[in-house]
């Protein structure tokens, strides 16, 4: 695996690649989540190339950007034994050179939901995926549904902007008791972890009212909002019904609808989702 830190060097590296290119975008802080990514990946492309890259740009001042837990040295172990012909950390420096005047605005859907919650976030992830995409030129990227709205926002881009870019959605990887596997999950003390493994728990009941037929959306994120909202542990930051492709919400269920949250415990700010439909 060949380490590379400059643009210039991944862009000269690239022009010299032939074959199917995968890419997988990380901020780093790896975990089984992102080596399922590896693994998808190094199954479809000839060549496989990863970045890690911790982008100031899509966390606000009062987030974690500083306390995020990266291991390089771990991080790169988890690239080599995962089949990663080309790691790709590029420095702040290099990435922002006297910062941006030009950012990628996905538009209305980054300002609901997640976008609501963090303003700014979406133009900093839209901003550096575009970047990237142009620097590595892959032929397919893999994104996460854990992270729904991003996801759908990468899909956007990938169609408004006019990438030549195959996206790969890989599903939402859980431990044994359903926490989304997280970068942020190691914030988590023992008594917030228990906390934390109600998230799942109540998206699992979200989607069996549904299944029962209750198509009030309100009902449905109102019994979700009193479960949580009883663990002194958990402060809830959001939790909506919304259109898979807007993120809008939705009144009442229809053929498609994602349930969608994010809570704080202590240090971590976690966010979730399931699909969720009636029986009809
Ligand atoms: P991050 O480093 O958190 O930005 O994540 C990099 C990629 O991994 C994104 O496409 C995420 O959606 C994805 N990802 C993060 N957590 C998980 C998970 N638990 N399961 C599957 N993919 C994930």
């Amino acid at each position: 695996m060949k380490i590379i830190r400059s643009i210039l060097e991944m862009r000269n590296l690239r022009k010299n690649i032939s074959g199917l290119v995968g890419f997988v975008p990380t901020l780093g802080g790896l975990h089984d989540g992102h080596i399922a990514h590896l693994n998808k990946a190094k199954k479809k492309s000839d060549i496989l190339i990863a970045s890690s890259f911790l982008n100031p740009l899509q966390f606000s001042a009062k987030e974690d950007l500083y306390a995020y837990p990266i291991n390089e040295k771990k991080d790169l172990e988890i690239f080599k034994n995962n089949g990663v012909d080309y790691a790709f950390l590029p420095t702040k420096e290099d990435m922002y050179q006297n910062l941006n005047s030009t950012f990628v605005d996905p538009g209305e859907i980054a300002n609901v939901c997640e976008g609501k919650s963090r303003p700014g976030h979406f133009i900093g992830v839209a901003t550096i995926v575009v970047k990237l995409f142009n620097i590595i030129e892959p032929n397919f990227v893999t994104f996460g549904q854990k992270d729904a709205q991003q996801l759908r926002i990468i899909k956007n881009i990938i169609k408004d902007l006019s990438f030549e870019i195959k996206i790969v959605e890989i599903p939402t990887i859980r431990d044994k008791e359903g926490l989304a596997l997280s970068t942020r999950n190691t914030y988590l003390r023992s008594e917030e972890k228990k906390s934390a493994n109600k998230i799942y728990q109540s998206l699992i009941m979200g989607s069996k009212l549904a299944k029962e037929n209750n198509i009030n959306s309100k009902f449905i994120t109102d019994k979700i909002f009193s479960k949580l909202n009883e663990d002194p542990l958990i402060t809830i930051e959001y939790i909506e019904i919304v259109d898979p492709i807007t993120f809008n919400q939705v009144p009442s269920l229809s053929q498609n609808n994602l349930l969608v949250l994010a809570v704080k415990i202590g240090k971590a700010r976690l966010i979730d989702n399931i699909n969720i439909n009636t029986n009809e």
